[in-house]
């Protein structure tokens, strides 16, 4: 079932390409996604492949190389890889959110070298805001980034970077050493391959799922960054990082539908070849009220993401939109994939079974680019300001 919408307003050709994403993520990604889960490898590896589709060019300017992709399609095509590999899905998110923020926020030349070879593996971006202790508050950064000879040098511990093991671009927020508080957060293209010695990266084992997307903690030891690498002004950090907060929650909220969706196909087919007591147990009531419960928390979650980037499309990017699409694709998602393992019955609870890895993977999307709570303060906080 495709992105709710998308069949009345995609040309024939946006329909054609996430078709072809769909094919090649269920034949490709899929196997080895289940590899990765099981053996905490890293989906990175199918970046060669996804970069040839264009994939990691999505949302680019064509006049930069990118495939210019309205935000509907780039939301149909994240979904159609979330449906085959949720972690893929993120990664690609993030990459494509550090790209976002230097077609918006960079300057020429930069902007075009950069963005120009952003298609490529060579130029895998990280997202780099969290800390130990600045995670929902992200203002609390505590890396900083001291004056020198041509640029800063920037030192502290980020926590939790996605595509960290091998990414060579870190969008880092750190604090300008000297700078008046309040005014200090400044945002910075790190270079890793420059600063190679400068960046240790640490891979985070152990996670409950999206075992397949790469994790790290990156420490930076005096790692520098040229001037022209500071994007947006100095002061401007958090509103530099916070400028892709649209794209970024509805790509979340995007992953969640794509894992929703595999699940409601996975517990539909297995209902219809379970018997019991002398029939599929898709005949039971209660078992086929989980499913049309789930189909229909799908369609919703669909629908809220769909409105959200329509309104990006149309240039009227609506925070309460993008919250809302988060907020319930992800709440969904973790519902659905509980309904999911419920309707496998004893074979949902062991991994030889998709639904066991989709509902250990839908479980972080509550908790990344903001959690369930924070997206509910900010949605009051804006409705507030209407009442
Ligand atoms: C797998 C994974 C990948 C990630 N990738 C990245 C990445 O690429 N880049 C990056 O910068 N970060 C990344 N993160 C970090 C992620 O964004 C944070 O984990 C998230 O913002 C929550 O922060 P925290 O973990 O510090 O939790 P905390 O902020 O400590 O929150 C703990 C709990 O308290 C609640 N809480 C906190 N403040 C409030 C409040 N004011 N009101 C009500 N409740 C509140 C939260 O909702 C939550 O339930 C990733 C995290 C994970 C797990």
């Amino acid at each position: 079932m495709p992105l709710a919408g998308r069949e009345v307003q995609l040309t024939e050709d946006q329909v054609a390409l996430i078709d072809t994403v769909r094919d090649f993520a269920r034949a490709e990604l899929l196997p080895l996604d289940r590899k990765c889960d099981k053996d905490e490898s890293s989906m990175v590896e199918a970046l060669p492949q996804v970069s040839r589709m264009g994939l990691m060019n999505l949302t680019i300017p064509e006049e930069l190389g990118g495939l210019g992709c309205e935000y509907r399609t780039y939301v149909a095509i994240l979904h159609e890889l979330a449906y085959a590999s949720p972690s893929m899905a993120v990664t690609i998110s993030v990459h494509s959110m550090v790209g976002a923020i230097l077609a918006k926020l960079a300057e020429e030349p930069f902007r075009s070298e950069w963005l120009s070879a952003w298609g490529t593996p060579e130029s895998f971006a990280a997202f780099a805001l969290s800390e130990a202790n600045a995670g929902s508050d992200a203002a609390a950064v505590a890396a900083t980034a001291v004056k020198a000879d041509g640029g800063y040098r920037i030192t502290g511990e980020k926590m939790w970077i996605t595509n960290g093991m091998k990414a060579r671009w870190f969008l880092t927020l750190a604090r300008l050493d000297g700078a008046p508080q309040g005014e200090d957060l400044c945002a910075f293209l790190v270079d890793g391959n420059e600063n190679s010695a400068a960046i240790q990266r640490t891979h985070v084992h152990g996670k409950m799922g999206i075992r397949g997307s790469e994790t790290a903690v990156i420490a930076y030891d005096d790692a520098f960054a040229p001037e022209s690498h500071m994007i947006g002004k100095p002061g401007e950090g958090l509103k530099v990082f916070l400028s892709t907060l649209n794209e970024g929650r509805i790509g979340i909220g995007t992953q969640a539908s794509g894992i929703a969706e595999a699940c409601l196909d996975e517990m539909a087919a297995y209902a219809k070849q379970r018997v019991q007591f002398g029939r599929p147990i898709a005949k039971f009531q209660a078992v086929a009220n989980m499913i049309a419960e789930s189909a229909l928390m799908l369609e919703a979650a669909k629908a809220l993401i769909w409105c959200a980037a329509e309104k990006l499309d149309a240039g009227r990017p609506d925070r309460v939109a993008s919250s809302m699409a988060k907020l319930y694709a992800t709440e969904a998602a973790n519902r659905i994939a509980y309904h999911a393992v419920q309707v496998h019955g004893g074979s949902g609870y062991v991994n030889e079974y998709r639904v066991e890895q989709l509902y250990r993977d839908a479980r972080v999307t509550t908790i990344y680019e903001g959690t369930s709570e924070v997206q509910r303060i900010l949605i009051a906080r804006e409705l507030a300001q209407h009442l």
